[in-house]
């Protein structure tokens, strides 16, 4: 049986420690965030999550979702846990107060959302789209469709989808067919086939809100001819509540590799009546808040994936007796030694912690930033939080997922064969980890997005939001003695990625080809900096603690050899991947289509 303790102790540190509560409830309109509030919240979160959601994950994925005449049904326990969800009010954290929400940081929400994907990634579908609804439409929706339509996000009575996908084009939005035609009251009829819409239809909600990227009669060609539009499964009537049906439908769903328990729906739109969401032909720009919002989401997601394998991976390595450690016998009174004492087995175990935890620093340091972007009083100071957010999200969103899918294969490889049996549990991470790496744009698409387009932006002024700080920590740790070892490999790997960096630049700027060649690479050679980075900083605030004899040793003793095992055995990764880089897009480029 799989097992998942949210990892309080860790989330603690890195919200106390590395990214500083008492700034985030020093922002106006946090006040209430304060470090007691926000402990309690995440206990209480935990506890939904350890108790409600995770018995509540290994039979989802057995049963799956059903279609049944027109309808799908969520599997055995599902509404009943969103019931328990909404009634605490959890869809509404992050929310804005005005439309019912609490208020809280999104900081504190994405701490939760970990804690939610690593207990049953199906579930977080459903409350995760709703979330994404909910920031399109109160950034850009009038103030209409707001009052009507918010207050149902919020409180998770109604809950939300995206449709962007159809059957011709999934990357490529440009091309989509879907119509909208102007009614004579001021509506959209919309016609159209989206598929792979998730939470499409479901039991769990009265009603479903659909935001749909469709395209007016006079739009131009490509993606500035795509409009928003928002199109309820049931008309509210002027109370609000559910009326008539409207012209949406679900025409079948998918039967899938894995997040088996999330409804993949067909969605056909037929004369369906919608309001347009922002401007005309502007949807793309409220599309991507939506977007955006879930890039993180889903970088998040990968994040709870590689912490719960990770979890069980360690758990079955204490337990499993096999061999004997090559140092001499550890478990005299026992056949064999437990796993754990193998160091390939230990190398397995520490990529997925070292990984998930310097996943979890970054991942909070770029939220916080969300956070000050919204709500900073400075202007400058919110931009620059904007601007490094923009350039870190195809960094958490590839990066994290990957790191998920990675240690999802680690747990499986700990385990050995029983690994690979359904019931054992860890095979299930695996298989719902992959499609992390493809939705909200593929992770190919998110290394195209930063050497594309985050890199060139504004002459390099988003890299510096990232290039600066990270220069200044090197130079100023590099006074230190005892961060030497930590901070000289990164020091080495942050020079490969400024020499990448200029590489692209050079290369990329006369063929974009060469661009194209190098993003994947590149993309995780400043993620793996990125990470070294948080584990530098992490090992700072490790130091002073014991120095100080402040705290449970054991637990920052742990953060500092973990650090280590980064600094030492994946950090250098970064060595191969410029080399790599620095190859060029001919080795790829010159074998013939036809070849292949
Ligand atoms: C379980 C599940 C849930 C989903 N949920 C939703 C949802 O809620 N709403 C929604 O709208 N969609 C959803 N999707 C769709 C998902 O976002 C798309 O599958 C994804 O964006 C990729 O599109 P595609 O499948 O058409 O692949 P394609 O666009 O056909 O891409 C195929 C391959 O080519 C690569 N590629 C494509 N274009 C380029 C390029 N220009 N340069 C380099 N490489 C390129 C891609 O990286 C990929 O590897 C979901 C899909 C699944 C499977």
């Amino acid at each position: 049986m799989p097992i998942y303790k949210a990892p309080l102790e860790d989330v603690r540190f890195v919200l106390d420690e590395i990214v500083g509560l008492d700034k985030l409830s020093a922002l106006p309109g946090y006040e209430d965030a304060t470090p007691e509030l926000v402990g309690q919240v995440l206990e209480e979160g935990a506890k939904l999550c350890e108790e409600v959601l995770f018995p509540l994950n290994q039979s989802g994925d057995g049963e799956g979702c059903r279609f049944e005449n027109g309808e799908v049904r969520t599997p055995k326990g599902f509404k009943e846990a969103y019931t328990t969800y909404i009634e605490a009010g959890w869809q509404g954290l992050a929310c804005d107060p005005a439309y019912g929400g609490q208020g809280l940081p999104k900081l504190v929400n994405i701490m939760l959302e970990e804690f939610i994907c690593s207990a049953n990634l199906s579930f977080g579908m459903y409350p995760g789209l709703s979330l994404g609804a909910y920031n399109a439409l109160a950034m850009y929706g009038s103030d209409e469709l707001k009052q009507r339509f918010l207050p149902k996000l919020v409180d998770g009575t109604w809950s939300g989808t995206m449709c962007l996908t159809e059957p011709h084009c999934g990357t490529d939005l440009g091309i989509i067919r879907t119509r909208a035609v102007p009614a004579e009251d001021g509506s959209f009829k919309i016609t159209g086939t989206k598929i792979f819409i998730s939470a499409g239809e479901h039991d769990l909600t009265e009603n479903i809100l659909h935001l749909v990227l469709a395209r007016l009669p006079d739009a131009p060609a490509g993606t500035r001819g795509i409009s928003l539009f928002l199109v309820p499964k049931f008309m509210p009537d002027a109370d609000g509540t559910p009326g008539a049906r409207n012209g949406v439908a679900c025409g079948s769903i998918e039967h899938k590799m894995g997040i088996k328990a999330s409804s993949t729906c067909v969605m056909n739109f037929e004369d369906a009546t919608g309001w347009l969401v922002g401007e005309p032909h502007k949807g793309m720009r409220a599309m991507f808040v939506m977007m955006n919002a879930a890039r993180l989401a889903v970088g998040i997601q990968g994040l709870g994936l590689a912490e719960v394998s990770y979890q069980n991976a360690v758990n079955y390595a204490r337990e499993r007796l096999q061999g004997r450690s090559l140092s001499g016998v550890k478990a005299p009174d026992k056949p064999a030694d437990p796993i754990i004492v193998h160091p390939d087995v230990r190398k397995n175990l520490l990529t997925a912690r070292a990984y998930g935890e310097g996943a979890r620093a970054l991942g909070a340091l770029v939220v916080y930033h969300l956070d000050v972007a919204e709500k900073h009083p400075d202007e400058r100071t919110r931009r620059d939080a904007d601007e490094f957010v923009q350039l870190m999200t195809p960094i958490v969103k590839a990066l994290f997922t990957d790191i998920g899918f990675e240690s999802a294969n680690i747990a499986v490889q700990v385990h050995g064969g029983h690994g690979f049996i359904w019931e054992t549990g860890v095979e299930q991470y695996v298989r719902d980890a992959r499609i992390c790496q493809i939705y909200e744009g593929t992770n190919g698409i998110q290394a195209l997005d930063l050497v594309g387009r985050k890199l060139p932006q504004d002459m390099g002024r988003l890299l510096r939001h990232f290039f600066h700080p990270v220069g200044r920590d090197i130079e100023a740790a590099m006074e230190k003695d005892e961060l030497g070892e930590f901070v000289m490999p990164l020091a080495k790997a942050f020079a490969k990625l400024q020499q990448a960096t200029a590489l692209i630049a050079q290369k990329g700027l006369k063929d974009p080809e060469e661009a194209g060649a190098a993003a994947s690479d590149y993309l995780r050679l400043f993620g793996l900096v990125a990470l070294g980075w948080s584990w530098l900083t992490m090992v700072e605030k490790a130091q002073a603690r014991l120095a100080a004899g402040e705290g449970n040793a054991a637990f920052y003793e742990a953060k500092i050899k973990t650090a280590r095992f980064y600094m030492a055995k994946l950090l250098p990764q970064t060595n191969s991947l410029f080399i790599t880089i620095a190859a060029g897009a001919k080795p790829l480029m010159e074998l013939e289509d036809a070849a292949f």
